[in-house]
């Protein structure tokens, strides 16, 4: 489904002067969560204690519409935005997603991606990608149903999501990078097991620390599989060399296996920070800027759309945030750092 098949893309914007924040930063990437809502309650984001049957997600109005986002999306590409992630929650659980990653495709010159659970990509990567989506991020944390299922905590199989990757990779969203999140105690025993599996089939698997986000999954350092052990597990039975990155700022660490038969990613955001080179803003669900996955308060663009404000006063408003930004929160976490109440990251967008 081609959504605008005759409507020739818009030019792309005049370059604009550089923005950087306090470090020198300049803001590049832009992650959009369209929806704090998801199917499944992985342990470690979304803890069915907390997010129960009473728990109060955001009513459809607080939402920001297609056309607001796409609006936000061309302001941010005009101030060097290169690539947006759809996100979430769940971003596929968001109806006729497929009709705004067909405005966003629309913006030229924008590399864009989502991240999804995978739980409906077999019906719908064809979709997606003829909408204009570029590339697919699945997250995958296990590769047998008990491990797997005490993850998603909602008796999700595999298997179905197993089935999304190679719909995502069959419909041209290739190579597909698969996300594992990594918590001691409950599946690094699968770290091996995915290695093995994803290895030559020509899809990227990137094994993430289990990070202290929100304030709900109880975090604690003791809980982090490192970086450095991961890949020190796989390379006593697969070896790797290092890869070079493929721009400043790439979160992944890249590791090709030295037999040629493709490459690993780990994203060490606890034990090797990668602030400095941080170029990347949030907009949460309901239009705010978060500058940091940690901040603990954002900033309401929602408002200034909704209250008729024109492009020039919120490209201004987001220059005014950007240039104020000294975040870096994972270069100072401390024990202190990890108790102040975060905002949770199915509403900000992980
Ligand atoms: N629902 C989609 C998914 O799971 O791919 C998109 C949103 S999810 C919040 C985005 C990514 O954040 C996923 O790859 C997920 O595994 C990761 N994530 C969530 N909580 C995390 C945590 N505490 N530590 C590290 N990564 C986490
Ligand atoms: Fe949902 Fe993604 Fe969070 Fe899991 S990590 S609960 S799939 S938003
Ligand atoms: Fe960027 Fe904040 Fe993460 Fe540091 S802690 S890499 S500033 S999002």
């Amino acid at each position: 489904m081609n959504l605008n098949p005759l409507q020739p893309k818009e030019s792309s914007p005049p370059a604009v002067s550089a923005l950087r924040d306090t470090l020198g930063r300049p803001l590049r990437d832009l992650r959009i969560s369209v929806t704090d809502r998801c199917n499944f309650r992985c342990v470690y984001c979304m803890p069915k204690e907390v997010f129960g049957k009473d728990y109060a997600f955001l009513e459809r109005k607080a939402l920001l519409t297609f056309e607001e986002i796409t609006r936000l999306a061309r302001v941010f590409h005009r101030l060097g935005i290169e690539k947006i992630r759809l996100t979430g929650g769940e971003p596929l659980v968001r109806r006729n997603l497929e009709q705004l990653i067909g405005m966003l495709s629309q913006i030229r010159g924008l590399d864009l991606t989502l991240t999804t659970n995978g739980s409906s990509l077999a019906k719908k990567a064809q979709s997606l990608k003829a909408a204009g989506l570029q590339r697919i991020t699945v997250s995958l944390d296990a590769l047998d149903d008990p491990t797997f299922m005490r993850m998603n905590d909602v008796d999700f199989p595999v298997g179905k999501v197993l089935e999304g990757i190679d719909a995502a990779a069959a419909a041209g969203l290739r190579p597909v990078k698969v996300n594992m999140v990594v918590k001691r105690g409950l599946n690094e025993a699968s770290i091996l097991p995915m290695a093995r599996f994803f290895r030559g089939r020509g899809h990227v698997l990137r094994f993430i620390e289990y990070m202290d986000v929100g304030a709900t999954n109880g975090w604690r350092m003791d809980d982090v599989v490192t970086a450095r052990e991961i890949v020190e597990m796989i390379d006593a039975e697969m070896p790797l060399e290092p890869a070079d990155s493929h721009y400043r700022g790439e979160v992944a660490e890249r590791w090709r296996y030295r037999d040629g038969s493709g490459e690993i990613g780990v994203i060490a955001s606890v034990t090797q920070a990668f602030c400095r080179d941080c170029t990347r803003a949030r907009i949460s669900t309901e239009g705010k800027l978060y500058t940091c996955l940690f901040a603990t308060s954002g900033h309401d663009l929602r408002s200034l759309l909704r209250e008729g404000a024109g492009d020039a006063e919120i490209e201004s408003a987001i220059r005014a945030i950007w240039g104020a930004r000294s975040d870096r929160y994972s270069e100072v976490r401390t024990s202190q750092t990890v108790e102040v109440k975060k905002i949770e990251m199915s509403y900000i967008g992980g």
